[in-house]
């Protein structure tokens, strides 16, 4: 059994990454949640808050462990003894980045393989800029974060849109 690293900016964490992270960790030994924290120069939350959160919500799951990095994923991935990084999937427009991401973390790390999940059907719309996005016109997201994250997006988005 192998650690295998689940990296992405979780800005916040939806139920679709947590689909993939209650699919994934059942597989390895040992899962880490990575939040990388370069990928996006305006995020909501800062990295300790997105790691809090992902904590909360994958306390049910024991050999999940969450982090965050400013390093190169392949390196970070090397240090923590990981052999499998895990991506999720939703269309074919995901394809086409995360193949050429998969195949420059090789070369960066060639103990290190990709293994995609393909999303699950109701969640393939659902990413974090979507929900952000809903956000700022008080749609209703209710079904697309986990129930403990809501407050805390509802208060930031509150206080970053002045009222
Ligand atoms: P996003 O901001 O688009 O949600 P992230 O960088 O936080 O993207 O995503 C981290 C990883 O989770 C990526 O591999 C991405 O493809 C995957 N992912 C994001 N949303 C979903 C979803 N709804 N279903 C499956 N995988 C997802």
């Amino acid at each position: 059994m192998s650690r295998a690293i689940y990296p992405g900016s979780f800005d916040p964490v939806t139920v679709g990454h947590l689909n993939i992270i209650e699919r994934a960790a059942p597989i390895f030994e040992k899962l880490i949640v990575c939040v990388m924290v370069n990928s996006d120069k305006h995020p909501m939350f800062t990295p300790q808050e997105r790691v809090d959160m992902i904590k909360e919500v994958t306390a049910h799951l024991p050999n999940v462990e969450v982090h965050y990095s400013d390093r190169l994923l392949a390196d970070f991935a090397k240090e923590n003894g990981c052999t499998v990084v895990v991506k999720g999937l939703r269309a074919v427009s995901d394809f086409e980045h995360e193949f050429q991401m998969a195949l420059i973390n090789r070369k960066l790390n060639p103990s290190l393989d990709t293994m995609f999940l393909t999303a699950e059907h109701q969640f393939m719309f659902l990413s974090s800029s979507a929900v952000k996005e809903l956000g700022r016109y008080d749609a209703d997201i209710s079904d697309l974060l986990p129930p403990q994250i809501i407050p805390r997006f509802q208060k930031r988005r509150t206080e970053t849109s002045g009222g």
